[in-house]
This record gives C-alpha cells, sequence and structure tokens, in this order.
C-alpha cells in the first residue's frame, strides 16, 4: 500500500538541503514571504509547516489548520508560537535548539574580543577618516575573568572557548551543574553575586523565564565590577535596557555587547547609539551551518513522527 504525501508548508526562509530533503519525503510548498492573511486561507490544506522566527502561529491559524499534526520551528524560540492552542489540539510542536549552539558561542566569543580591543570603534573611525589609534587602547582576555550566567547548551559552549584563551571562567545557574564537566572545563561555580563581583566580562546565556525577565536590572548591575563588560546574546528583555543605559552613560559598566533587545527591531534606541555599545541585529543563529543544521534535524524530526 502505498503511503499517503503528507504536505508540508515552509514559510520562512529554510536551508535549501532542507528543502530538498523535505521534496524526497513530502509534498512540499515553500513561501518564505507569506502573508498572514495568505496563511490563513491556505492552511486547512496542510499536514505540516514549518516556520522560523517571522511567521506567527496564531490561535487562528491553529484553529483553521484543520489537518495540521506539526508545526516545526527550525531554530530554538517558540515565542512566535501560540503553545497553549496547538496543545489543545493535539498538535505537536518540534524545535531545534541544538542547531545554533555553535554559532552562538563564536558570536559571543567575537563581541567580547570587540569590546576588549574596539574592533568595531576602529573600523567606524578608518570609515570617517580618524585614526582613532590612543584612544582605543585595548586589554587582552588572557588572564580575565569571564562570568558566564546560564550553564547551557550555549552557555557551556562559551566556556569552553573562553578557556583557550587563558580566561578564568566563573559560571552561575540555577540547576545543579555536572563537576565533571565543570571540572573537565577548568571552570568554577560561584553564586551569582560572586560572579558579578568578580568578573570583567559577564555574559547571559540564560532562557527566558518570568525569574529571567528583566533579570538583569539597576540593582544586579551595581553589583558588577566597575569597568566591567556585559554581553548579551539570549534573549533581549533579560535586561532592562533602561538601567542598563544608566549604567553605561556613568560609567559603571564600561561597554555592552547586545545581539537581542527588548523590542526588535529597536528603532531609534538611545542604548544602541551609546559609543560604548556594540549592536547587532539579532544575528546569533545566521549562519550557513546553523540553518542547515537546523532544517536537517527538524525534517528528521517531523518525518520521525510521521513515518514512524
Ligand atoms: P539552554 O536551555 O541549553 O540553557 C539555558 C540555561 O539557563 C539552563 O542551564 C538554565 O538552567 C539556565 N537558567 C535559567 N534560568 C536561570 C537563572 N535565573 N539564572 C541562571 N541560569 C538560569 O539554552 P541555550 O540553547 O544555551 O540558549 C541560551 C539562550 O540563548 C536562550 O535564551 C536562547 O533563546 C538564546 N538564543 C539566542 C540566539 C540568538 O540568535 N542570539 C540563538 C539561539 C539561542
Amino acid at each position: 500500500m502505498e503511503r499517503i504525501r503528507y504536505k508540508v508548508l515552509v514559510c520562512d526562509s529554510f536551508a535549501e538541503k532542507g528543502i530538498e530533503k523535505l521534496s524526497s519525503i513530502f509534498d512540499v510548498t515553500y513561501s518564505p514571504k507569506i502573508t498572514s492573511q495568505e496563511l490563513l486561507s491556505t492552511i486547512h490544506d496542510y499536514d505540516v509547516i514549518i516556520v522560523r522566527g517571522r511567521t506567527k502561529i496564531t490561535k487562528e491559524v491553529i484553529e483553521k489548520g484543520e489537518n495540521l499534526k506539526i508545526v516545526g520551528r527550525a531554530g530554538i524560540g517558540l515565542d512566535n508560537i501560540d503553545l497553549r492552542s496547538a496543545e489543545s489540539r493535539g498538535i505537536k510542536v518540534f524545535n531545534t535548539p541544538e542547531s545554533s549552539t555553535n554559532a552562538v558561542a563564536e558570536l559571543t566569543i567575537g563581541l567580547m574580543i570587540d569590546l576588549a580591543r574596539g574592533i568595531s570603534r576602529g573600523d567606524a573611525g578608518m570609515k570617517q577618516g580618524r585614526w582613532l589609534k590612543d584612544e582605543l587602547m585595548g586589554s587582552e582576555l588572557k588572564g580575565r575573568t569571564l562570568g558566564v550566567v546560564g550553564m547551557g547548551r550555549i552557555g557551556t559552549r562559551v566556556a569552553k572557548m573562553a578557556k583557550t584563551f587563558g580566561m578564568k571562567v566563573l559560571v552561575s545557574d540555577i540547576i545543579e551543574l555536572d563537576k565533571g564537566l565543570l571540572e573537565d572545563l577548568g571552570a568554577k561555580e560561584v553564586p551569582l553575586d560572586d560572579l558579578l563581583s568578580s568578573s570583567d566580562f559577564v555574559t547571559l546565556h540564560v532562557t527566558l523565564t518570568d525569574e529571567t525577565h528583566h533579570m538583569i536590572n539597576e540593582q544586579i548591575l551595581g553589583k558588577m565590577k566597575k569597568g566591567a563588560y556585559i554581553i548579551n546574546t539570549s534573549r533581549g528583555t533579560v535586561i532592562d535596557e533602561r538601567a542598563l543605559t544608566k549604567a553605561l552613560k556613568n560609567g559603571w559598566i564600561k561597554g555592552a555587547a547586545l545581539d537581542v533587545f527588548e523590542v526588535e527591531p529597536p528603532g531609534p534606541s538611545e542604548l544602541v547609539e551609546l559609543p560604548n555599545v556594540i549592536a547587532t541585529p539579532h544575528i546569533g543563529a545566521q549562519t550557513k551551518e546553523s540553518q542547515e543544521l537546523a532544517a536537517m534535524l527538524l525534517v528528521d524530526k517531523i518525518a520521525g513522527a510521521l513515518l514512524s
């Protein structure tokens, strides 16, 4: 008996290799620019819908998707999917949190080096015909202390990379961490307050929860070492941007590197415009390798669920 060819709608940009693999198994419609109205009028036709961060899978989409069995998110964040509605209809939701670990960790290290050496500032100056050599006295990572807040997939990878630069690594999490792993990494687990007061660089890798929303506020920033740097490649609302702006303006925090923002894109922002801020447009997972891995992992998960 011939198997049913399930119908899959891919709504956001998806790695070419992933489309090829999907098409070898399913009937695939690739509509990376589909509008929300178009989606609502066609979703009833599909068994599976795949998105990244652009397309919103709202309650209405779920309700109109009468044949929908799976929502696939290539990447980690599920903020654009109404999980409660999906669950109430028995629709499975798959994501690929493991696909962006290395990409985000490498960006974090890149941002840390940029903060320490003023690479972006030097480049911006050169493009304006300014030779900022005297203003760009940097510092080296070797021998400095990095505090990693959130030792999950990305935090662990960052800690490993930082160690190879000869940094001292302090870590903090709310779950019990694997002692053997910490020993292998040469990282020391400390309470958050100790991490904040001892680190030259603090990097955030927590998941966004009610507890981590505005986790980095005025009080916490005040506990950081004067003249320290902060890096956020996790989620924008983990930092209270008003408090950070204040701490950067009064010099308590020497610099910040941010890939994520409370509102994205942030629009005109005093924080982004500060000279001691390096801002990138949420490019943590924006590598060819990470996107391909996300696509391939997702296709495997979907095929496993529908065909096994
Ligand atoms: P993960 O789930 O593997 O790790 C998160 C860790 O944070 C866990 O160990 C958890 O226990 C810890 N944690 C939660 N609350 C905490 C708290 N209050 N204090 C200390 N630790 C706490 O997640 P991950 O894959 O490593 O991702 C980390 C973050 O990076 C997430 O916020 C994710 O959304 C973000 N991310 C960003 C990008 C990007 O493009 N910039 C891409 C992928 C992931």
